[in-house]
């Protein structure tokens, strides 16, 4: 890690009344996990400091301690000005500012300084004073685990920060099934381990916390929707408006729906599209060295890493599906030719 950025972070701490954080729109569990856990050693720190997530983040994420504490910007009115007041910004897990949704505008006519912390591939730089910009990591949170042991050593880590950054890691690594291929992420996680988390139970909390109606949605997915396109070597699964409202769908039920997808024998790509209130939503993932990030990127103004990228389409679903046959037709070859 850059001693030249960690100094400069040092100082601007020092001169900092208050220090606002930041994640992307739809925070998820590196989003919140990095978030949490520099804000736990921030505060360990005696500074004062508040964290600010756009839009609301699933249940499964909300049992860390300090996610009762979170700014919500589109039910909570004040963010503004927390941000207005802010000495120093921190902008974690995203890579430019029109990813924060809510918060871009605000961000863009903040005077204070931005540090960007983050691991996504063609980060606008010059959007942030200072970055931290690393995309050889397992997750933003393994970044600032980095940030916190260069400042203090291992004592920067207690329980809250330890559950904090290990939520990040396992979920950003789809617990250590890709990205994970880095050996000091084990050398940290054993870190973690002596700061007293249990891996085991963070686990039972994160994911084995489906409520009836969302395994049913699950279910109805992989028997009714699943369609298979053998010659793209693709899976993909769409849903309306009407079929997530049928399964009283809340935000996060359709978390890791296209996991399943991908992990059919052959299958190198899978797709999850699902109809918001003014676009369709894809998620895209794949295995082994086939990028889906270039697709979501190059034709559905999105982004994300190798393996786990995400897009927007703003065309009906059915267009979206055909568009999205048409593109796969393109990288038929490079599919084909990927290893796993
Ligand atoms: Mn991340």
């Amino acid at each position: 890690m850059d001693k030249t950025v960690i100094n400069k972070i040092i100082e601007l701490l020092d001169d900092s009344g208050h220090i606002v954080i930041t994640t992307h729109h739809n925070p998820d569990g590196d989003a919140i996990g990095s978030s949490l856990a520099l804000y736990h050693y921030l505060r360990k720190l005696d500074h004062n400091v508040s964290v600010i997530v756009p839009n609301d983040f699933p249940d499964f994420l909300k049992w860390m301690n300090g996610a009762g504490n979170l700014v919500i910007a589109e039910r909570s009115p004040e963010y503004r000005q927390l941000l207005k007041n802010a000495d120093l910004v921190f902008c974690l897990d995203y890579n430019a500012l029109n990813r924060a949704g809510v918060l871009t505008k605000p961000l863009e006519e903040s005077k204070a300084p931005k540090i960007l912390i983050d691991h996504h591939p063609h980060p606008e730089l010059e959007q942030f004073d200072y970055a931290i910009s690393i995309i050889e990591t397992s997750s933003t949170a393994e970044l600032v685990y980095d940030l916190m042991i260069s400042m203090s050593g291992t004592t920067a880590l207690d329980k809250d920060s330890a559950e904090a950054i290990y939520v990040g890691i396992m979920t950003d690594t789809g617990s250590f099934s890709f990205a994970c291929d880095y050996a000091d992420t084990y050398s940290k996680v054993a870190e973690l381990v002596r700061a007293g988390i249990n891996p085991g139970q963070i686990h039972r909390l994160v994911y084995d916390t489906y409520s009836e109606s969302r395994l049913r949605l699950l279910g109805y997915c992989l028997s009714e929707k699943l369609t298979i396109l053998t010659a793209f070597d693709t899976a993909y699964i769409a849903l309306s408006k009407e079929e997530l409202a049928r399964f009283n769908y809340q935000i996060g039920d359709t978390e890791g729906v296209v996991n399943y997808a991908l992990s059919i024998k052959g299958i190198k790509v899978a797709v999850l599209l699902t109809e918001r209130s003014k676009k369709i939503r894809l998620s895209f993932r794949s295995k082994g060295n086939f990028a889906v990030n270039d697709i979501a990127r190059e034709h559905f103004a999105g982004g994300g890493h190798k393996n786990a990228a995400g897009g927007d389409s703003f065309v009906s679903m059915d267009e979206t599906i055909e568009k999205l046959k048409s593109i796969l037709l393109k990288y038929k070859d490079a599919i084909q030719r990927s290893t796993i």
